[in-house]
């Protein structure tokens, strides 16, 4: 199993997420929430309400840590370094900030946007995350992209240079695209000294011109079984280049996961902050909400301005919702997700009976609990207290993570884990655990 940076307790971490709605253009895949303005936009007007919103944000849920901050879009390398140092500044007027905290920006590697990477380094961004797309440059521009891969090339030496880590992404399972063509670029794209990848299918989304060009036929993508044969290609490659899955379509260098993605995918708090942004905020008395933020920009921008926010939806969940959310998120991980965490947390997991099935069907994997480590336990217990002296806590959950076509079908294994649970038998004695 991959080992990845140490496993928090997910009820303590807190992240915050800095959604930036603007892009260049829009490309023709794309349903994330950005918008083109070619007007440009009031950038002294959005940072006071980003301010604002994390304003709101720390009056809901007072002290914490941060563990990471992404900055998300959109194209956040279309902001001005300087706004990007006044969001972070004020984070860490709001809350302390976790030494060596992993500080992301997304950015398109458009030669005009790699000039301001050195600004968001000195601004406090520690890695960026580049979206290449391809090593083509007549699949950029298929894509919509704006830049070349000269241009990548270029933004990737500058991010080796100026940051900690950097990332960049690929979209494979492109119309027409064969094993063979797909094994040459990413080979070019595993030689360019990244230890970290994210590498997307091509997915039709709805409501994007892609959507309307496939169900015209005038874009086809590959079928099922191609894709699957694409994707078994990407994990062999990745893995044996040192880069192995710990996600879907994610692969790094053990040490060098997104700890910012790592904290979604392992059920942590997170402020979503920014136009079109969702959260997972725990208040104090740690009831857990879904918040949603509107999606256009002046109208967020408008809302917070008159309200102190733009949340359009603030949504407590039930146990039985976080539970399911928990599992969505924890099953795209290669670790897996410890059903004993779960249950220590919401006093139910699912039952043994349909875990035994999935396993059978070949969707889900039953991994085996670490052994506990004396030396660990005592340090956990306090020094001079005997590991002895303490009752060794033993899972009664296991870990699954999602393997073959489980991997692609993750909410129908959510919703057969989330029929059927077991209660927690007894209040399980706590004290000895090491990790969840
Ligand atoms: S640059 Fe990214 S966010 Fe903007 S339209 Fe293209 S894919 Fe979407």
């Amino acid at each position: 199993m991959t080992l990845l940076p140490e496993r928090p307790d997910a009820d303590k971490l807190f992240g915050v997420y800095i959604h930036w709605p603007f892009c260049a253009q829009k490309c023709p895949y794309c349903d994330f929430n950005s918008h083109v303005r070619f007007g440009g936009w009031d950038e002294p007007r959005f940072l006071k309400a980003y301010l604002r919103e994390l304003d709101d944000v720390k009056a809901r849920v007072g002290r914490r840590e941060v563990y990471s901050i992404f900055f998300g879009g959109g194209t956040p390398s279309l902001m001005q370094p300087k706004t990007v140092a006044a969001i972070l500044d004020h984070i860490a007027k709001l809350w302390p900030i976790q030494p060596g905290a992993e500080i992301t920006l997304e950015a398109n590697p458009n030669s005009v946007e790699a000039e301001r990477f050195a600004g968001y380094r000195a601004a406090g961004v520690n890695r960026v995350s580049i979206g290449v797309q391809s090593l083509r440059d007549d699949e950029l521009k298929r894509l919509g992209r704006l830049h070349s891969v000269a241009e990548a090339r270029t933004a990737i030496d500058i991010a080796r240079r100026t940051f900690d880590r950097f990332t960049f992404d690929l979209i494979y399972a492109r119309p027409g695209q064969t094993l063979d063509a797909w094994r040459t670029e990413l080979t070019e794209a595993l030689a360019m000294g990244s230890d970290h990848l994210s590498l997307y299918q091509l997915t039709i989304e709805p409501d994007t011109p892609f959507a309307e060009l496939h169900a015209r036929g005038k874009l086809i993508i590959p079928d099922a079984d191609a894709a699957l044969d694409l994707y078994a290609l990407t994990q062999d490659m990745t893995a044996a280049a040192g880069l192995p899955a710990y996600e879907i379509s994610n692969h790094a260098r053990p040490g060098q996961e997104s700890r910012h993605n790592l904290l979604y995918w392992r059920y942590g708090a997170y402020a979503g902050i920014g136009p079109g942004a969702h959260g997972r905020l725990v208040l104090p008395d740690g009831t857990r909400i879904a918040m949603a933020t509107e999606c256009n920009p002046e109208r967020w921008a408008e809302r917070v301005q008159t309200t102190g926010h733009g949340f359009t939806d603030e949504t407590p969940l039930t146990r039985e919702e976080q539970a399911d959310e928990m599992l969505l998120m924890g099953l795209r991980l290669t670790e897996g997700i410890d059903l004993d965490a779960m249950a220590r947390r919401f006093g139910f997991a699912p039952a043994a009976a349909e875990i035994a099935n999935l396993e059978k069907m070949g969707l889900i994997e039953i991994l085996a609990h670490e052994p506990h480590d004396p030396d660990i336990i005592r340090a956990c217990v306090g020094p001079g207290i005997s590991p002895t002296a303490i009752t060794p806590y033993a899972p009664r959950h296991p870990i699954i993570r999602a393997v073959g076509q489980g991997r692609f079908v993750l909410n129908e294994l959510v919703r057969r884990l989330s029929l059927k649970t077991e209660p927690v038998a007894a209040p399980i004695n706590t004290s000895a655990t090491l990790r969840t």
